[in-house]
C-alpha cells in the first residue's frame, strides 16, 4: 500500500490551505445541507441516540432506503436483508471489495476512476482491468468503447465496477450503455458493483439509471450510495449498500470487523430527510447545474477546453489549448502561481497518458468562489503569456 501515500484530495486541499487558494480540488460543497436535516441530527443527539446502533444500521434508515429505491427506480429491497448501513460509501466499497474479490480475481473498472477503487481492489488481492472512457471527438462527452469492454473479460474476471454519475468525468451512463455492461455481466456470469453516490445529481433532465434495474441484473448487482452528495453533508459519512441478500450478507461479514456500525443519530436524521426532502434535492440539482454552467463558461473563457458534464460535482478541462501538456505539473503549480487548486486527472488512470492533459475542477462552491477562481485563472494566464 505504500505506493498510495497521501491521497490526491488531501494533497491538493493541503496545498490550497497553505497558499490561500480557492479550492476547486476536493469535492465538497461550501454551504450546508437542509437546515431541518441538521436540526434533526442535533435533536437526536440531545435525545440520547448516542450508543452503538445495530450493526446493519437503524431500521428507520434501511426502510427509508428501501422506499426511495422502489419509488425512484422500481427496485424492491427487503430492508432486513438487502440494505446495510456503512460509514459512508467508502466503507461500503471497502467491505464489498474485501468480501467479494479473492486473490487473483480480476475486476473491470472504467478509468478515470475514483481513487478508493484501485486501493481497495489491491488490498483485496485483486487485479484491475481498466477500460478507458474517452471524450467523443464531436461532443466532448466521455464514453467507453463496447469492444474494449468485451475484450477486457477473461477467465479470472469476477466483477465489473461501474460508477454513474461518474466522478471525475461527469458522464451519466445511458440505459444503452448500461445494457452493454449488463450483457457482459450476464454472458460471463459476473458480479456488478455500482457506485451511485451522485444518483440525484444529474443535469439537463437526464435520468439516473441503476444497473440493478436492467433485466437479469438485480440478482448479481451490489450498489452503494450515501447521504454526502444527496444532502450536501459530505462529512456525515453515512452510506448504504443494497443488493441481493447473499451479496449484502458478504459485506456484512466483513464490515463487522471494519467499523461494526455507523453513527446512529445521523442515520435517523438521514432516514427522515430521504422521505421528506425531495424538493430540497431537486433545488440542489438545479443550483448545481447553474454552477456547472458558470464554471464551464468561465474556464472556457480563460482558454481551457471544457468537456461535457452531465452530473456530479465535477468537470474535466483540457490544458493543451493553454500550451501545457502535463496536468500534474500544472496542478502542483496552480495554487502558488494562480491561487486556485484543481486535481490532475492523471491520478485517476491506469493508462496515465490518457489523462495527462486533464484537470478536474469541482463546481460545488458558492458563485462568488467560482467567480474568484475564474478571475484568478484569467490573471494567471495573462501573466504567463
Ligand atoms: N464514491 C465516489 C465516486 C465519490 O466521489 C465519493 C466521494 N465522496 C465516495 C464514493 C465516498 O463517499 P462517502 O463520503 O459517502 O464515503
Ligand atoms: N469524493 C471527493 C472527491 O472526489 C473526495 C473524497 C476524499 O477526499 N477522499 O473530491
Amino acid at each position: 500500500m505504500r505506493v498510495y501515500g497521501e491521497t490526491i484530495f488531501a494533497e491538493m486541499t493541503r496545498l490550497a490551505v497553505e497558499t490561500g487558494s480557492v479550492n476547486l480540488g476536493q469535492g465538497f460543497p461550501d454551504t450546508d445541507g437542509p437546515r431541518s436535516l441538521l436540526e434533526a441530527a442535533s435533536g437526536h443527539i440531545l435525545e440520547g441516540v448516542n450508543q452503538y446502533p445495530p450493526g446493519p444500521g437503524r431500521p428507520e434508515l434501511r426502510e427509508a432506503v428501501s422506499r426511495y429505491r422502489a419509488r425512484n427506480y422500481g427496485i424492491e429491497l427487503d430492508p432486513e436483508t438487502e440494505v446495510y448501513v456503512t460509514v459512508g460509501a467508502t466503507a461500503g466499497i471497502a467491505a464489498a471489495m474485501l468480501a467479494l474479490v479473492e486473490r487473483g480475481d480480476e475486476v473491470i473498472v472504467f478509468e478515470p476512476m475514483y481513487d478508493s477503487y484501485a486501493a481497495m481492489i489491491t488490498l483485496a488481492g485483486g487485479v484491475r482491468r481498466s477500460v478507458t472512457l474517452r471524450p467523443d471527438a464531436e461532443t466532448g462527452r466521455f464514453a467507453f468503447d463496447p469492444e474494449e469492454l468485451r475484450a477486457a473479460v477473461g477467465p479470472r474476471t469476477r466483477m465489473v465496477l461501474v460508477n454513474t454519475p461518474h466522478n471525475p468525468t461527469g458522464t451519466v451512463f445511458t440505459a444503452d450503455e448500461l445494457e452493454e455492461i449488463a450483457r457482459v455481466c450476464r454472458e460471463h456470469d459476473l458480479i456488478a458493483f455500482t457506485d451511485e453516490v451522485y444518483e440525484f445529481l444529474t443535469f439537463d433532465g437526464r435520468p439516473h439509471v441503476p444497473l440493478a434495474a436492467l433485466p437479469g441484473m438485480r440478482e448479481r448487482t451490489l450498489s452503494v450510495s450515501s447521504v454526502g452528495k444527496m444532502f450536501a453533508v459530505t462529512g456525515w459519512k453515512t452510506g448504504w449498500v443494497m443488493g441481493p441478500a447473499p451479496l449484502v450478507g458478504a459485506v456484512r461479514t466483513v464490515n463487522q470487523f471494519l467499523t461494526f456500525s455507523a453513527n446512529g443519530a445521523l442515520q435517523l436524521a438521514t432516514a427522515e430527510a430521504i422521505d421528506h426532502q425531495g424538493e430540497w434535492v431537486a433545488a440542489q440539482r438545479a443550483t448545481l447545474q447553474d454552477k456547472r454552467d458558470r464554471l464551464a463558461e468561465g474556464l472556457a473563457g480563460t482558454g481551457f477546453d471544457v468537456n461535457v458534464c452531465e452530473g456530479t460535482y465535477f468537470l474535466m478541462a483540457d490544458i493543451r489549448p493553454l500550451g501545457y501538456t502535463d496536468g500534474v505539473e500544472v496542478a502542483r503549480a496552480l495554487p502558488r502561481e494562480a491561487g486556485v487548486a484543481a486535481v490532475p486527472a492523471q491520478v485517476f488512470y491506469d493508462h496515465q497518458e490518457e489523462g495527462a492533459h486533464l484537470l478536474r475542477f469541482a463546481f460545488c462552491k458558492r458563485d462568488e468562489v467560482l467567480d474568484e477562481a475564474i478571475a484568478r485563472l484569467t490573471g494567471w494566464h495573462k501573466r504567463e503569456a
